[in-house]
């Protein structure tokens, strides 16, 4: 289970979200069977999504994180909802490069260069999308950019995963954003407080996020939320999407390969229609 907790500090003139991730990026990589590389990659952006659903006002609203650069890992998606279900995937999963100059996973380099998407459905006829350039490839600088960019909000974040044997060990971020009427004074303090996170996976993995707040912010009462990788593929879904391609299109396939097969990219959950399946889609 994952989790996210968030207060107001500094007289109120500063919010703080805590989020831990550490399981949701083993399910990650259980689905995608992804490189250390690939899960920090992956990972750093699904605590940055799952920031950011955090932050949706109703019951239903989705959100959708493209980030588009032209690094070896290729895009990473990643869909999160009001519930902070998240699911996601890289394009490559066996990204592998060399560790950078400070000995560190490249998610850099896994990035490269392009622009992250965030794609708001709130219930509205049109989805919010807001767009910005890749300034880093990192991933914190990027998602706060995108932050004081598009949305005019200043943000500050850490993000990190770390990967031993294949395993996630620790996983997490943390996010502070200045409220209305936020003094220079909160300002520069937020600024020194999120130095303090720069590691913030080693703390996630020694101390976990219940252990940060105890150690830095045991003055402060926090809102906590549970959050979990969760797909919500189904059925009924592809069911939908196969009628829409139409029945003369699915015959043709199924003539041409035997059946037809859909992979869902979030889960890598098969669903499997032969002929009489689709026969049935139709209602014959
Ligand atoms: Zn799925």
């Amino acid at each position: 289970m994952g989790k996210i907790y968030k207060t107001l500090i500094y007289d109120n003139q500063i919010s703080l979200s805590i989020i831990e991730a550490t399981d949701i990026c083993n399910k990650a990589i259980q689905f995608h069977k992804t490189t250390p590389l690939a899960t920090a990659t992956l990972g750093r952006t699904m605590i940055a999504s799952l920031f950011m659903a955090s932050t949706l006002k109703n019951k239903g609203d989705r959100l959708s994180v493209t980030v588009a650069g032209d690094g070896v890992g290729g895009k990473v998606i990643v869909s999160c909802d009001s519930n902070l279900k998240v699911r996601g995937y890289i394009e490559n999963p066996n990204a592998m490069l060399p560790l950078n100059d400070k000995g560190k996973l490249d998610v850099a380099g896994c990035v490269g260069k392009g622009r992250i998407t965030i794609v708001r459905n709130m219930g509205m006829k049109e989805p919010y999308t807001g767009s910005s350039q890749i300034v880093s490839g990192e991933l914190a600088e990027d998602f706060s950019y995108y932050y004081a960019l598009s949305e005019q909000q200043p943000t500050a974040m850490a993000l990190g995963v770390k990967v031993q044997n294949d395993i996630c060990i620790g996983a997490g971020g943390v996010v502070i954003q200045t409220m209305p009427f936020c003094s220079e004074k909160a300002i520069a303090d937020a600024e020194n407080l999120i130095k303090n996170f720069q590691d913030i996976s080693e703390k996630i993995r020694t101390l976990g996020a219940k252990g940060i707040i105890e150690t830095y912010f045991n003055k402060y009462s926090f809102n906590e939320y549970d959050a979990k990788y969760e797909c919500i593929c189904s059925d009924d879904y592809i069911t939908s999407m196969l009628i829409a391609i139409g029945k003369t299109e699915l015959l043709n396939i199924i003539d041409e390969v035997g059946k037809i097969e859909i992979k869902c990219e979030y889960c890598d959950k098969v669903y499997t229609y032969d002929k009489q399946a689709v026969d049935k889609l139709f209602g014959e």
